[in-house]
C-alpha cells in the first residue's frame, strides 16, 4: 500500500471509531478502532454532492457542472475517489464516480447524494451497522456489538428476506461481488440454514402483516412462499387469528437472532413496543396472563416455546373467521433452521 493513498487524505472525524483502510479481495473498508456497542452512532455525514437524476447519457454532463461548482477542498475530495479503493484506478468519468458513492435517500426520481464516507463502507449480508437518514443527512449506528478490528458493513439492499440465490442475482445486476459472505458461500452450515431461516422469515412477516416483502408485480410466483391460495387470500385480508402476530414476532426474533440480524429485527418492526401493546388488545383475563408470562421469559426462544401454549386459543376480542394456518406445514421448516 502506497503511503500516498489518495483514501488517506479522505476526511474523517477524529472522533469516528472507524478507520479506513484496505479489505482483503474487496478493495478497501472500514474497520472498527476501538469495541463499539450495540446502538452506538458510527458516523454522521452530508453529502459531498447533489446531482439531478438524469438519463445515463446526459448524466456526465450533469455530474460534471454540479462538480465544478464545488468550493476547491471539496473538488479535491471528489477526485480522490477511486476505482474499488485502487490507487491507480481513477475514474475516468465523473458520473461512474457518482454511481459508485451515492445513496437514494428518497423516491427513486429524487436527486442522487454523494456521500465520501458512507460509501467507503463494504456490503455484507450479515451486516454489523444500519444506515438511516435525516433529510439528506445520513447517520448510521451499530445494530449489534462490534469488536475492535472487525469490518464495519452494511447491506446495501433490503436483504433480510431473501436467499443466497436472490441476493446473488440482486447484486451481480449491480456489479457488487461478494466472497466470502457466510450466508452465501456455499457448503458451510450457516449458509444452509441461512437460506432456510430467511425464506421463514418472509413467511412469517406474510402472516403477521399480510405483506409479501418480496413479491414481484410482474412475477408473483416466481419465488412463492405461501402455496395455500385460500390460506394466502384471507391473511392478505387480515382475517387471521389475533395470536398470530404475537408468535409470529416471537419465531422471526429467534430467527432474526440466529441469523444475527436482531438488532436489525427489533428495529425495523419496534418489536418490543408491539409486543406490550398486543397483550393489551387481549380480551380474554387468562390469556393476557399467559401473554405477560411469555414477555417475563429471558430468551426469545423460551418466550417463543411459552407463546405457542396461545396457539388455536379463540380470544374474546378475536373476530377472526379463519382457524389459525397449519403450523404443521410451518414446523418442518422451523426444525431444519433451529439448533437450539
Ligand atoms: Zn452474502
Amino acid at each position: 500500500m502506497p503511503p500516498s493513498h489518495p483514501y488517506k487524505d479522505i476526511p474523517i472525524a477524529n472522533d469516528a471509531p472507524f478507520e479506513l483502510k484496505p479489505s482483503p479481495e474487496k478493495g478497501w473498508g472500514c474497520f472498527a478502532k476501538t469495541n463499539i456497542a450495540e446502538g452506538s452512532e458510527i458516523y454522521i455525514e452530508e453529502p459531498l454532492l447533489v446531482v439531478p437524476r438524469t438519463s445515463y447519457k446526459a448524466a456526465e454532463a450533469v455530474v460534471q457542472a454540479a462538480a465544478n461548482k464545488l468550493g476547491d477542498r471539496d473538488l479535491r475530495i471528489f477526485s480522490w475517489l477511486r476505482k474499488n479503493g485502487d490507487a491507480t484506478k481513477k475514474y475516468t468519468y465523473y458520473r461512474d464516480a457518482l454511481s459508485d458513492s451515492y445513496f437514494e435517500i428518497k423516491q427513486s426520481k429524487a436527486p442522487s447524494h454523494l456521500y465520501v464516507v458512507h460509501s467507503r463502507f463494504n456490503h455484507s449480508c450479515v451486516p454489523n451497522m444500519q444506515v438511516t437518514h435525516n433529510n439528506v443527512q445520513l447517520k448510521s449506528y451499530a445494530f449489534r456489538d462490534i469488536m475492535a478490528g472487525e469490518e464495519i458493513t452494511f447491506s446495501y439492499r433490503e436483504m433480510l428476506y431473501k436467499t443466497s440465490a436472490q441476493r446473488r442475482e440482486e447484486l451481480q445486476e449491480e456489479k457488487i461481488f461478494v466472497r466470502d459472505c457466510r450466508a452465501c458461500v456455499p457448503g458451510n452450515p450457516f449458509q444452509e440454514q441461512s437460506d432456510s431461516r430467511r425464506r421463514l422469515l418472509r413467511g412469517l412477516k406474510f402472516l403477521r402483516t399480510g405483506e409479501d416483502p418480496e413479491e414481484r408485480e410482474n412475477s408473483p410466483d416466481r419465488y412463492p412462499i405461501i402455496f395455500d391460495a385460500q390460506l394466502k387470500q384471507d391473511i392478505a385480508n387480515k382475517r387471521v387469528a389475533i395470536y398470530l402476530e404475537f408468535i409470529c414476532m416471537l419465531l422471526s426474533a429467534c430467527l432474526s437472532e440466529k441469523e444475527g440480524f436482531l438488532g436489525y429485527y427489533k428495529t425495523i418492526g419496534t418489536v418490543e413496543e408491539r409486543l406490550s401493546e398486543f397483550v393489551d388488545t387481549l380480551g380474554t383475563a387468562n390469556h393476557k396472563e399467559i401473554a405477560r408470562h411469555v414477555l417475563s421469559q429471558e430468551t426469545w426462544w423460551k418466550k417463543f416455546c411459552e407463546a405457542c401454549k396461545l396457539y388455536g386459543r379463540v380470544d374474546a376480542n378475536d373476530d377472526s373467521q379463519i382457524p389459525w394456518p397449519h403450523w404443521g406445514d410451518i414446523l418442518p421448516v422451523i426444525l431444519r433452521t433451529w439448533t437450539p
